[in-house]
Protein backbone atom coordinates (compact mmCIF):
# COMPACT_ATOMS: atom_id res chain seq x y z
CA UNK A 1 0.00 0.00 0.00
CA UNK A 2 3.01 2.17 0.35
CA UNK A 3 5.09 0.98 -2.19
CA UNK A 4 6.90 3.76 -3.80
CA UNK A 5 6.87 6.01 -0.85
CA UNK A 6 9.92 6.84 0.94
CA UNK A 7 9.95 7.43 4.78
CA UNK A 8 12.47 8.90 7.12
CA UNK A 9 11.51 8.23 10.71
CA UNK A 10 13.70 9.83 13.69
CA UNK A 11 14.30 7.78 16.75
CA UNK A 12 13.70 4.59 15.16
CA UNK A 13 16.77 2.73 15.84
CA UNK A 14 14.59 1.79 19.29
CA UNK A 15 10.94 1.55 20.72
CA UNK A 16 8.05 3.28 19.26
CA UNK A 17 10.22 4.71 16.00
CA UNK A 18 11.16 1.26 15.09
CA UNK A 19 7.48 -0.01 15.68
CA UNK A 20 6.78 2.51 13.01
CA UNK A 21 9.44 1.50 10.74
CA UNK A 22 8.57 -1.80 10.62
CA UNK A 23 4.53 -1.27 10.24
CA UNK A 24 5.67 1.25 7.28
CA UNK A 25 8.25 -1.23 5.58
CA UNK A 26 5.64 -4.22 6.11
CA UNK A 27 3.19 -1.69 3.91
CA UNK A 28 6.17 -1.47 0.90
CA UNK A 29 7.63 1.55 2.18
CA UNK A 30 11.18 2.47 1.82
CA UNK A 31 12.57 3.57 5.37
CA UNK A 32 15.54 5.87 6.10
CA UNK A 33 16.21 5.08 9.84
CA UNK A 34 17.80 7.47 12.50
CA UNK A 35 18.41 6.93 16.19
CA UNK A 36 22.12 5.97 17.91
CA UNK A 37 22.66 2.51 19.49
CA UNK A 38 25.19 -0.66 19.00
CA UNK A 39 26.62 -0.69 15.33
CA UNK A 40 25.95 -4.10 14.86
CA UNK A 41 22.17 -4.25 15.95
CA UNK A 42 21.71 -1.28 13.52
CA UNK A 43 22.68 -2.77 10.85
CA UNK A 44 20.62 -5.82 11.19
CA UNK A 45 17.62 -3.87 11.51
CA UNK A 46 19.05 -2.37 8.05
CA UNK A 47 19.20 -5.81 6.45
CA UNK A 48 15.66 -6.70 8.61
CA UNK A 49 14.25 -3.76 7.14
CA UNK A 50 16.46 -3.08 3.43
CA UNK A 51 16.61 0.40 5.10
CA UNK A 52 19.26 2.57 4.96
CA UNK A 53 20.48 4.63 8.20
CA UNK A 54 21.40 7.54 9.04
CA UNK A 55 23.22 8.40 12.38
CA UNK A 56 22.57 12.39 12.55
CA UNK A 57 22.41 13.63 16.16
CA UNK A 58 19.26 15.73 16.34
CA UNK A 59 20.45 18.44 18.52
CA UNK A 60 22.90 19.59 16.32
CA UNK A 61 20.78 21.83 13.56
CA UNK A 62 24.38 21.50 10.94
CA UNK A 63 24.05 17.37 11.37
CA UNK A 64 20.12 17.63 11.02
CA UNK A 65 20.43 19.65 7.36
CA UNK A 66 23.60 17.42 6.34
CA UNK A 67 21.08 14.29 7.39
CA UNK A 68 18.20 15.64 5.17
CA UNK A 69 19.88 16.77 2.11
CA UNK A 70 21.92 13.58 2.10
CA UNK A 71 18.79 11.68 2.34
CA UNK A 72 17.23 14.26 -0.47
CA UNK A 73 13.04 14.19 -0.66
CA UNK A 74 10.37 12.07 1.52
CA UNK A 75 7.12 11.09 1.32
CA UNK A 76 6.48 10.57 4.61
CA UNK A 77 8.59 12.20 7.63
CA UNK A 78 7.77 10.58 11.42
CA UNK A 79 9.32 12.97 13.80
CA UNK A 80 9.81 10.60 17.02
CA UNK A 81 13.40 10.47 18.51
CA UNK A 82 12.55 12.16 21.88
CA UNK A 83 14.25 12.05 25.11
CA UNK A 84 12.84 12.35 29.38
CA UNK A 85 13.87 13.66 32.34
CA UNK A 86 12.18 13.41 35.57
CA UNK A 87 13.03 16.06 38.43
CA UNK A 88 11.14 18.66 40.38
CA UNK A 89 11.56 22.21 38.27
CA UNK A 90 13.83 23.80 40.44
CA UNK A 91 16.39 21.21 40.64
CA UNK A 92 15.53 20.31 36.60
CA UNK A 93 18.73 20.67 35.51
CA UNK A 94 19.37 23.62 32.51
CA UNK A 95 21.10 21.30 29.87
CA UNK A 96 18.09 18.97 30.11
CA UNK A 97 15.47 21.20 29.54
CA UNK A 98 17.43 22.48 26.82
CA UNK A 99 18.32 19.19 25.36
CA UNK A 100 14.19 17.62 25.80
CA UNK A 101 13.39 21.04 23.93
CA UNK A 102 15.59 20.43 21.93
CA UNK A 103 15.36 16.62 20.49
CA UNK A 104 11.21 16.72 20.99
CA UNK A 105 10.37 19.85 19.50
CA UNK A 106 13.47 21.68 17.66
CA UNK A 107 14.81 18.99 16.12
CA UNK A 108 11.04 18.41 14.41
CA UNK A 109 10.41 21.72 13.37
CA UNK A 110 13.65 21.72 11.61
CA UNK A 111 13.26 17.97 9.79
CA UNK A 112 10.21 19.71 8.81
CA UNK A 113 11.10 22.96 7.43
CA UNK A 114 13.42 20.63 4.93
CA UNK A 115 10.88 18.29 4.36
CA UNK A 116 7.91 20.20 3.11
CA UNK A 117 9.30 21.35 -0.01
CA UNK A 118 9.69 18.13 -1.73
CA UNK A 119 6.11 17.27 -0.57
CA UNK A 120 4.58 19.99 -1.49
CA UNK A 121 6.42 19.51 -5.15
CA UNK A 122 4.76 15.94 -5.44
CA UNK A 123 1.58 17.35 -3.95
CA UNK A 124 1.55 14.45 -1.33
CA UNK A 125 3.09 14.32 1.90
CA UNK A 126 2.76 12.77 5.61
CA UNK A 127 4.37 14.53 8.20
CA UNK A 128 3.38 12.86 11.50
CA UNK A 129 4.81 13.84 14.93
CA UNK A 130 4.98 11.46 17.87
CA UNK A 131 3.38 13.51 20.94
CA UNK A 132 2.35 11.87 24.53
CA UNK A 133 -0.48 11.46 26.56
CA UNK A 134 1.83 14.76 27.86
CA UNK A 135 0.74 16.59 25.33
CA UNK A 136 -2.73 17.01 26.85
CA UNK A 137 -2.51 16.49 30.44
CA UNK A 138 0.60 16.61 32.98
CA UNK A 139 2.24 14.67 35.00
CA UNK A 140 4.65 16.60 37.85
CA UNK A 141 8.77 16.54 37.55
CA UNK A 142 8.42 16.44 33.76
CA UNK A 143 8.07 20.14 33.13
CA UNK A 144 10.78 19.55 29.85
CA UNK A 145 8.39 16.70 28.53
CA UNK A 146 5.24 18.31 28.92
CA UNK A 147 6.32 21.77 27.69
CA UNK A 148 7.62 19.79 24.70
CA UNK A 149 4.82 17.55 23.94
CA UNK A 150 2.49 20.90 24.22
CA UNK A 151 4.50 22.63 21.73
CA UNK A 152 4.57 19.84 19.14
CA UNK A 153 1.07 19.65 19.26
CA UNK A 154 0.61 23.28 18.42
CA UNK A 155 3.19 23.07 15.79
CA UNK A 156 1.53 20.35 13.63
CA UNK A 157 -1.45 22.19 13.76
CA UNK A 158 0.16 24.99 12.39
CA UNK A 159 2.09 23.20 10.02
CA UNK A 160 -1.24 21.69 9.02
CA UNK A 161 -2.92 24.69 8.36
CA UNK A 162 -0.29 25.79 6.43
CA UNK A 163 -0.08 22.59 3.77
CA UNK A 164 -4.07 22.27 4.36
CA UNK A 165 -4.66 22.43 0.13
CA UNK A 166 -0.98 21.32 -0.77
CA UNK A 167 -1.92 17.08 -0.56
CA UNK A 168 0.65 16.92 3.13
CA UNK A 169 -1.16 16.56 5.94
CA UNK A 170 0.24 16.50 9.50
CA UNK A 171 -0.68 14.66 12.35
CA UNK A 172 0.08 13.70 15.80
CA UNK A 173 0.32 10.84 17.67
CA UNK A 174 -0.52 10.43 21.16
CA UNK A 175 0.42 7.13 23.17
CA UNK A 176 0.05 6.44 26.63
CA UNK A 177 2.37 3.99 28.56
CA UNK A 178 4.59 2.22 26.03
CA UNK A 179 6.67 -0.40 27.17
CA UNK A 180 10.25 1.01 25.66
CA UNK A 181 13.78 1.42 26.79
CA UNK A 182 12.44 5.33 27.27
CA UNK A 183 9.90 4.36 29.94
CA UNK A 184 12.49 1.36 31.64
CA UNK A 185 14.99 4.26 31.98
CA UNK A 186 13.10 6.64 33.76
CA UNK A 187 12.03 4.22 36.55
CA UNK A 188 15.03 4.78 38.85
CA UNK A 189 14.91 8.68 38.61
CA UNK A 190 10.54 8.31 39.33
CA UNK A 191 11.37 5.74 42.19
CA UNK A 192 13.74 8.25 43.49
CA UNK A 193 11.82 11.24 43.38
CA UNK A 194 8.61 9.44 44.41
CA UNK A 195 9.78 7.46 46.99
CA UNK A 196 9.14 4.61 45.55
CA UNK A 197 9.84 0.93 44.97
CA UNK A 198 10.01 0.46 41.08
CA UNK A 199 7.20 -2.37 41.34
CA UNK A 200 4.81 1.16 42.75
CA UNK A 201 6.26 3.37 40.02
CA UNK A 202 5.06 0.68 37.64
CA UNK A 203 1.77 -0.37 39.25
CA UNK A 204 0.74 2.99 40.73
CA UNK A 205 2.48 5.28 39.26
CA UNK A 206 2.74 4.65 35.68
CA UNK A 207 -0.41 2.06 35.19
CA UNK A 208 -2.12 4.35 37.30
CA UNK A 209 -2.66 6.68 34.72
CA UNK A 210 -4.62 3.81 31.82
CA UNK A 211 -7.88 2.83 32.59
CA UNK A 212 -7.04 -0.57 30.85
CA UNK A 213 -4.11 -1.25 33.06
CA UNK A 214 -1.90 -2.60 29.83
CA UNK A 215 1.06 -1.19 28.85
CA UNK A 216 0.43 0.31 25.04
CA UNK A 217 2.26 -2.39 22.31
CA UNK A 218 4.93 -0.13 19.71
CA UNK A 219 3.22 -2.28 17.06
CA UNK A 220 -0.32 -0.41 17.81
CA UNK A 221 1.33 3.04 17.51
CA UNK A 222 3.19 1.20 14.01
CA UNK A 223 -0.70 0.70 13.19
CA UNK A 224 -2.04 3.54 13.42
CA UNK A 225 1.18 5.51 11.64
CA UNK A 226 0.40 3.50 8.71
CA UNK A 227 -3.47 4.53 8.61
CA UNK A 228 -2.31 7.88 8.45
CA UNK A 229 -0.13 7.55 5.69
CA UNK A 230 -3.15 5.80 3.95
CA UNK A 231 -4.94 7.65 1.25
CA UNK A 232 -8.40 7.52 2.97
CA UNK A 233 -6.59 9.58 5.28
CA UNK A 234 -5.95 12.38 3.41
CA UNK A 235 -8.75 13.95 5.01
CA UNK A 236 -7.14 13.72 8.20
CA UNK A 237 -4.85 16.54 9.14
CA UNK A 238 -3.95 18.62 12.35
CA UNK A 239 -5.37 16.16 14.78
CA UNK A 240 -3.54 14.34 17.76
CA UNK A 241 -4.28 10.87 17.84
CA UNK A 242 -3.99 9.53 21.41
CA UNK A 243 -3.72 5.95 21.81
CA UNK A 244 -3.20 5.85 26.03
CA UNK A 245 -5.67 3.46 27.06
CA UNK A 246 -8.35 5.56 27.67
CA UNK A 247 -5.16 8.24 29.94
CA UNK A 248 -6.69 11.27 28.59
CA UNK A 249 -11.01 10.61 28.41
CA UNK A 250 -10.43 11.17 32.34
P1 LIG B 1 13.43 5.03 22.95
O1 LIG B 1 14.36 5.56 23.99
O2 LIG B 1 13.19 3.56 22.85
O3 LIG B 1 13.87 5.56 21.52
C1 LIG B 1 14.33 6.86 21.33
C2 LIG B 1 14.98 6.93 19.98
O4 LIG B 1 15.50 8.26 19.80
C3 LIG B 1 16.19 5.99 19.83
O5 LIG B 1 16.22 5.50 18.51
C4 LIG B 1 17.37 6.90 20.11
O6 LIG B 1 18.59 6.45 19.54
C5 LIG B 1 16.89 8.17 19.44
N1 LIG B 1 17.59 9.36 19.90
C6 LIG B 1 17.80 9.77 21.18
N2 LIG B 1 18.50 10.93 21.18
C7 LIG B 1 18.73 11.24 19.88
C8 LIG B 1 19.41 12.31 19.23
N3 LIG B 1 19.98 13.30 19.92
N4 LIG B 1 19.46 12.30 17.88
C9 LIG B 1 18.90 11.30 17.16
N5 LIG B 1 18.23 10.27 17.73
C10 LIG B 1 18.16 10.25 19.07
O7 LIG B 1 12.07 5.81 23.20
P2 LIG B 1 10.53 5.51 22.82
O8 LIG B 1 9.82 5.17 24.06
O9 LIG B 1 10.42 4.61 21.65
O10 LIG B 1 10.07 6.99 22.45
C11 LIG B 1 9.89 7.43 21.12
C12 LIG B 1 8.98 8.65 21.14
O11 LIG B 1 7.74 8.28 21.73
C13 LIG B 1 9.52 9.82 21.97
O12 LIG B 1 9.24 11.03 21.30
C14 LIG B 1 8.73 9.72 23.26
O13 LIG B 1 8.62 10.96 23.90
C15 LIG B 1 7.40 9.23 22.74
N6 LIG B 1 6.55 8.59 23.73
C16 LIG B 1 6.96 7.46 24.38
C17 LIG B 1 6.10 6.87 25.29
C18 LIG B 1 6.46 5.62 26.00
O14 LIG B 1 5.71 5.20 26.89
N7 LIG B 1 7.55 4.96 25.67
C19 LIG B 1 4.86 7.46 25.58
C20 LIG B 1 4.50 8.61 24.91
C21 LIG B 1 5.34 9.16 23.99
Amino acid sequence: MLKGKRALITGSTSGIGLAMARALHAEGAEVVLNGFGDADEIAAICDELGASHQGANLLDVGAIEAMMAEVGPVDILINNAGMQHVSPVEDFPTDKWDAIIGLNLTAAFHTTRLAVEGMKAKGWGRLINTASAHSLTASPFKSAYNASKHGIVGFTKTVALELAQTGVTANCISPGYVWTPLIEGQIPDTMEARGLSREEVINDVLLAKQPTKKFVQPSEIGALAVFLCREEAGNVTGANWSIDGGWTAE
